[in-house]
Formats: structure tokens, C-alpha cells, sequence
């Protein structure tokens, strides 16, 4: 498949990315006027539970994340949203699972009450960590960057550095491999997602890591993926890839940068 051509004809707000890219407008207008979008717009809530695990694209979830984290958006009034959204167009397994999303952002709310500090500790919710952290200066300065031997890993990352978003998909897969793959310092890396991440809330952020590093409530002790196979499922033509391993390749990451 050859590889799309880049539309470098750009907004200067966008600091040269193609016009396509995602960006979020602040405040509480923009907030309301993406839910409308979402919901009654274009009905993309009908779907949910089937494109969620998208990786491209504004409508595969609904990106009320960055809204959220910065007060712009309350789950009550999402919540009350889909309420009125299942009466007036129709109510079936996505519309329940958008509320239950939002139950983890709770959930993970009411684990940083119960322990504190605590979430932050090298072992979270444990007494030891579940796989050996080498934590090499190098291969941290590799993740962060996006020179692993994952390009799959890497155009998540460019995806985070020159946009400040990632989808849940790839979240899940960076995380995966520093940890299990790199044996990096899930702490650290938590730290990059924060300085980069225009959604980051510490309790959502810190649970989930703590969730993929098998140290938080879970009751399995590893969740390791298969990039590879992830890759495959989640991006099995590559687009994402290309798209944003091609971005990389144009917008480097200082390593130096990297502390
Ligand atoms: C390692 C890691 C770090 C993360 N860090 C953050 C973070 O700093 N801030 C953040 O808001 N989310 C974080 N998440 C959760 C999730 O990836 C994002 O909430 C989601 O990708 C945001 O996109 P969306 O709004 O389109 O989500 P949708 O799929 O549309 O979900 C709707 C809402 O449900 C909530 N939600 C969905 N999945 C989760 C989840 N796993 N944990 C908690 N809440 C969830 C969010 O509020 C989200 O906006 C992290 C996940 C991982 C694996």
C-alpha cells in the first residue's frame, strides 16, 4: 500500500502538522459544543463499544478527556447527556458503556482517596514490584523519544509529544512495554505522560500505570501486551503508523530534552 501523502498545508497553530490533526479549543463552550457533536451530530455515541479501540481520527471515542481534566466538563452533565440522548434517539450497549467508562475515572478517583500518597510509592498498592525494573538511562531517553524497536510504540509516542493526546489503544500498549518489555520505571514513565499529556489528571493517569505495572488492585498480576500483535489487530494497514512515524522523523525529540 503506498504511503499517503502528507498534507503539509498547515494552520500556524498547529506548528506544522497537517491540518487534519486533532486539537482541542479550551473552555467550557468548546467542551459542550464537542459533546453535541459527538452525540447528536454525528450519533458517533450509537457506536462507542465498537470503535473505541480506534487509533485515528476524532469520532472513534469521544475525547471529552482533555474537558474533563481541566473542569471544563463534569461527568454529571455527560452522564445526564447520555440520559437524555438514550430518550430521544436510542439507548443500547454503547450508550451504557461511555457511562461505564466514566465509572473508571471514578473508580480510580476513589483509590487515590483510600491510599494516598501511597499511589505514587515505587510498588503502588504491593510490597514489590512485579517485574524487575532495570530503568536504563538510554532506553528510557529510547521510549521517550520514539526510537524503540516498536514502531508501533514510537508513532504512539510522536502521537503524544506533537499533540498532547493518545488514545486508550496505545496508552495501554506504551505502557505495557516500558514496563514489560524495556523494564522501565513506571514512575518515570508517568512523569513523561504528564509533562506531555493535555488530559493529564493524577488519579486516572497514576492508577492506570499502576493497573499495566500489575501494582495497583488487580487481581492478575501481569497485564503485558503483545505490541506486535496489538499492532496487527489495531492497525493492520499500518496508517497510524506511518502517519505518525513520518511526523517523528520530521519533528525529532531532542533527547537532551529528556530529564
Ligand atoms: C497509562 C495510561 C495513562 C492514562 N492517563 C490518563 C490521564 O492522565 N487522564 C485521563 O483522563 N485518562 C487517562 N487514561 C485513560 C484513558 O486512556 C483516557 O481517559 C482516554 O483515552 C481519553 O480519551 P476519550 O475521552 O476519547 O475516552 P473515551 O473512550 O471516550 O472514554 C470517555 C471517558 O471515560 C473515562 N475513561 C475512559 N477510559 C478510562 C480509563 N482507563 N481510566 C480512567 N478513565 C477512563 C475518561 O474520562 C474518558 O474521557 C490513561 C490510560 C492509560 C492506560
Amino acid at each position: 500500500m503506498p504511503d499517503e501523502p502528507l498534507d503539509l498545508d498547515i494552520p500556524d497553530r498547529m506548528g506544522g502538522l497537517p491540518k487534519t490533526t486533532m486539537h482541542f479549543d479550551g473552555g467550557a463552550e468548546a467542551g459542550m459544543k464537542r459533546l453535541r457533536h459527538y452525540f447528536w451530530g454525528t450519533r458517533a455515541l450509537s457506536e462507542y463499544k465498537k470503535t473505541r479501540n480506534g487509533m485515528m481520527g476524532w469520532d472513534y471515542s469521544s475525547k471529552f478527556s482533555p474537558w474533563l481534566a481541566w473542569g471544563c466538563l463534569s461527568a454529571r452533565t455527560i452522564y445526564h447527556a447520555v440520559l437524555d440522548y438514550e430518550d430521544d434517539v436510542e439507548s443500547n450497549e454503547s450508550t451504557y458503556w461511555l457511562i461505564f467508562e466514566l465509572l473508571w475515572r471514578d473508580y480510580f478517583r476513589f483509590i487515590a482517596m483510600q491510599h494516598g500518597d501511597r499511589i505514587w510509592h515505587e510498588t503502588g498498592l504491593k510490597d514489590a514490584p512485579r517485574n524487575p525494573v532495570t530503568h536504563h538511562p538510554l532506553q528510557w531517553k529510547d521510549w521517550c523519544t520514539g526510537n524503540t524497536k516498536s514502531a508501533y510504540v514510537n508513532a504512539n509516542m510522536h502521537e503524544l509529544r506533537l499533540t498532547g493526546f493518545m488514545s486508550n489503544r496505545g496508552r495501554q500498549n506504551v505502557a505495557s512495554y516500558a514496563i514489560h518489555d524495556m523494564g522501565l520505571d513506571w514512575r518515570e514513565c508517568a512523569a513523561w505522560f504528564e509533562r506531555w499529556l493535555i488530559d493529564f489528571d493524577p488519579c486516572s493517569n497514576t492508577g492506570n500505570w499502576l493497573y499495566v505495572a500489575g501494582i495497583g488492585n488487580d487481581p492478575r498480576p501481569q497485564r503485558k501486551f503483545d505490541v506486535d500483535w496489538q499492532a496487527e489487530r489495531y492497525d493492520p494497514d499500518g496508517v497510524f503508523q506511518r502517519h505518525w512515524n513520518r511526523l517523528g522523523e520530521k519533528f525529532p525529540c531532542d533527547p537532551d530534552a529528556v530529564s
